[in-house]
């Protein structure tokens, strides 16, 4: 198993977002990575500067951060070669490690673009090194950026940041001091492929909470009529967990419910509906045990907004 740890540097319309192309709104200008043994120990590295296809100058807030300039990026090759030359670098058994959850799905877009998705199918199964790195040191949901992670660490900065290559080597750096234990129970799934049916729905059980990625609808209402995705079973035990606040929409367009396993108390769940790049629908549930404290802090959230919508209704 080759352990592949990459980075992607990515430019965006100049010419602000009238001027985006919308399916490829992120084009890729670099590819950077370095290859872990299963010893975590670094064997190889690869780097292409990529020459751009559809933006023809570099943004300026990318300018700003990426140090790239449009000069050089003439000196690269086309993506298609460099996304092939990436993937048969990366070997038949591989598995990707990034630091954050953009990378994966900008390099699925830009293989769509030019119809090369068939080269990487998906759903994908990586490990956010970010997220790994607040779960072993922080409080699991903060997100640092690489830089903070490599003072954390004290690990010695040679090259500057952002540029591909670098931040892979730092990714890898940080990685490596990452106790195992931590690293491969928590990995990720990228559902920019998303399922498309019933068997290709995805149900995972992480130590803390369970996750359910559900088949695509052709309308969003539908979706939390199914009784799959509205199901509330305890993350724990898996049983049928008896729903005391059923499914609500809060402020920022979630779903939230609270339910009851007899044996390991309240379950929160959380509903997200995503709408992908065809105009379809689906859903990604979050089920996680919770402590009495939270489940009452859901209960006044939902009657807050109750209260709220009454008013609304009355003064109309
Ligand atoms: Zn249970």
């Amino acid at each position: 198993m080759n352990y592949i740890v990459f980075d992607l540097e990515w430019n965006q319309s100049p010419g602000g977002k009238k001027n985006s192309n919308s399916r490829l709104p992120f084009e890729i200008i670099e590819i950077g990575a370095v290859k872990l043994n299963e010893q975590f120990e670094t064997v190889d590295s690869f780097q292409r500067l990529i020459k751009p296809q559809v933006y023809n100058w570099i943004h300026d807030s990318i300018h700003e951060v990426i140090h790239v300039n449009y000069k050089d990026l003439m000196k690269g090759i086309p993506f298609p070669q460099a996304a092939r030359e990436f993937l048969e670098w990366c070997g038949d058994e591989r598995c990707f490690f990034t630091w954050g959850n953009q990378d994966l799905m900008e390099l699925q877009r830009n293989l769509k673009y030019y119809e090369m998705l068939y080269l990487l199918p998906g759903p994908v199964r990586y490990y956010n090194v970010q997220k790994i790195f607040s779960i072993c040191f922080e409080d699991r949901g903060i997100r640092r950026s690489l830089e903070h992670a490599i003072d954390f660490l004290n690990i010695e900065k040679k090259e500057d940041f952002h540029r591909a290559l670098a931040d892979a080597y730092y990714t890898g750096a940080v990685l490596k001091k990452i106790d195992w234990d931590y690293i491969f129970p928590n990995y990720s799934i990228d559902v920019y492929q998303n399922p498309k049916s019933r068997k290709e729905e995805i149900h995972i059980s992480y130590p803390a909470y369970d996750i359910y990625v559900s088949r695509e609808f052709d309308d969003k209402e539908r979706i939390m009529k199914d009784r799959e995705v509205s199901s509330t079973r305890c993350p724990v035990c898996h049983i049928p967990a008896k729903r005391k606040i059923r499914w609500f929409m809060n402020n920022s367009k979630i779903y939230e419910s609270l339910s009851v396993c007899q044996k390991h108390g309240f379950v929160r769940g959380k509903i997200k509906i995503r709408r992908t790049e065809e105009e379809k629908f689906y859903a990604v549930k979050t089920l996680r045990v919770v402590t009495m404290e939270d489940a009452e802090e859901l209960r006044e959230k939902r009657e807050s907004l109750r209260l709220k919508k009454q008013m609304k209704r009355r003064l109309t």
